[in-house]
């Protein structure tokens, strides 16, 4: 918009009318005053401003806007009949106009020279408005880069005031921060510690990692520079995004190795026990089928109902070695599998009648292809991992003894799938219930267990190249599954 500043109102009528005849927008004002007022209250793109004024002329007029932040770059024509000479016209710029027309005004020239002044009145504006909005972006890059460098400076001491050894490296996977740690394994900066040279390098682990973009976890013995000896390590390694954008990668040795000699000690001690308290009981086996057949004819029922318990009693103990003794098996990678060809369709039916015998309220259903299908696979071993999801499936039922075993002949693999109508599982755990001595929590106290079946079955069906796992509903029930691939 443009403000027409006169005092009288036929001058300011016939410039109204010009101008208003090429459309521009036109304000106007009738003393210097009334001027200042309408600028510092609208934004006005032209001021055409007449000299000869009463109390304030237009020069005064022009030095004031021009001390103003919000009006001084708003350019002034100055009109006057009179001051036509040089000093005035001097006075004019001086005082911050950018040009004078002297009357009679030519409205050819005036208009020519309004458009000229709004074109670059426009044209300042816009440069303007890229200045700042480029003042703005430099104040927040530099903002973002003080606080990224914070940032990074608080994680160092972080990682610095960890017992552990730990660094940072960029996207590629370069090495750019070590903590004091790290120089008790490494003897330079940009070097990876030494692994034992029975486990995985380092580097190329990590490397890998950095390529395919995951997560790395994973156990590796290190050696202290004074040392000779190695000690069991955690080595972690996550990505760090920022903004969505990934551009920093954690690593850190934890120290496991007190850890990891408690649990070979544990192991160790399971093995010599369940290996130690295996023979007796096996004599005592022995004698109970003894004695059970000498009192064959024997007329006491109270006797023989004692025996049978007994025998039963010592079963469920020599299954609870065979089991422990299965886990020292796994931890010393002795657990072989003595593989052949074998129909699932006969370790199904032997799994249903064993189960027949020994819980005489189970109510097995059996569903799918019901067909013989030759499998290369440890019969007693699957046997194993079958009956060990069918005693399960009772135990954990105690209020719904119906079973169902549904078998799948898939593409390239057969599925197994056990489901009952029990107690269920919580989502968060139902991956956790095939780890060695995992029992949930809530109903640990309720059932009898050691929480090592499923670890042992996990671990048969590992071997065999198979898939295994849960799905589960909290008081619904469970569905246990395993695969078996048809070519291993
Ligand atoms: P155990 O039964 O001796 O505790 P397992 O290794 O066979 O050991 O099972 C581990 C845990 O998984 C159990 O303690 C139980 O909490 C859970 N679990 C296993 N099977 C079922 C099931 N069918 N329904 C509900 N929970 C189950």
């Amino acid at each position: 918009m443009i403000l027409v500043v006169d005092d009288k109102e036929e001058n300011i009528y016939s410039l109204k009318k010009l101008l208003e005849s090429k459309d521009f927008l036109v304000d106007s004002a009738l003393s210097g005053e009334e001027a200042l007022k309408k600028v510092l209250n609208n934004d006005y793109a032209l001021i055409i401003l007449d000299v000869q004024m009463p109390i304030m002329d237009g020069f005064e007029v022009a030095e004031t806007l021009a001390g103003f932040n919000k009006t001084k770059d708003i350019p002034i024509i100055f009109l006057s009949a009179v001051n036509t000479d040089k000093q005035f016209i001097a006075k004019g710029y001086a005082s911050g106009g950018i040009d004078y027309v002297t009357k009679p005004v030519d409205p050819d020239i005036l208009l020519l020279k309004v458009n000229t002044f709004l074109k670059l009145y426009k044209q300042n504006t816009e440069l303007k408005e890229i200045q700042n909005a480029l003042r703005a972006e430099i104040d927040i890059r530099k903002r973002v880069q003080i606080e990224l460098k914070e940032k990074v400076e608080q994680l160092h001491y972080t990682l610095e005031a960890l017992p552990l050894v730990a660094f940072t490296a960029d996207e590629n996977g370069k090495i750019d921060f070590v903590n004091q740690k790290w120089m008790l394994f490494s003897d330079s900066e940009h070097v990876f510690p030494k692994s034992h040279p029975d486990d995985k390098n380092i580097e190329v682990e990590f490397i890998n990692t950095v390529i395919q973009n995951k997560k790395l976890e994973m156990e590796i013995r290190l050696q202290k520079l004074d040392s000779q000896e190695y000690c069991y390590h955690l080595f972690k390694a996550i990505p760090i995004k920022e903004n969505g954008i990934q551009n920093k990668w954690i690593g850190t040795f934890t120290d496991i190795d007190a850890h990891k000699q408690i649990e070979k000690k544990k192991d160790d001690f399971l093995s010599i026990a369940s290996h130690e308290l295996k023979t007796p009981l096996t004599s005592i086996k022995a004698y109970i089928q003894l004695l059970s057949r000498s009192l064959k004819n024997h007329e006491s029922v109270q006797i023989k109902t004692y025996i049978e318990k007994a025998y039963l009693q010592v079963g469920k103990l020599s299954e609870l070695i065979a089991d422990l003794l299965d886990i020292s098996k796994i931890e010393s990678g002795e657990l072989k599998l003595n593989k052949k060809d074998t129909d699932i369709k006969d370790i199904i039916k032997s799994c249903v009648d064993t189960i027949h015998q020994t819980h005489s309220s189970a109510n097995i259903k059996v569903l799918g292809n019901l067909n013989s299908r030759l499998l290369n696979i440890d019969e007693h071993r699957i046997e194993q991992v079958l009956l060990n999801y069918l005693t399960n499936a009772l135990k954990y039922s105690p209020n719904n003894q119906t079973i169902t075993i549904i078998r799948e002949d898939l593409e390239n693999e057969l599925l197994i799938k056990v489901k009952d109508n029990g107690i269920g599982i919580p989502e968060e755990k139902q991956q956790k219930v095939f780890s060695k001595f995992y029992r949930v929590e809530e109903t640990s106290l309720k059932f009898q267990g050691l929480g090592i079946g499923l670890y042992i079955c996990a671990d048969i069906i590992k071997k065999h190249h198979g898939r295994y796992g849960v799905k589960s509903e909290p008081n619904k029930g469970s569905a246990f599954y395993f695969s078996l691939p048809y070519h291993n």
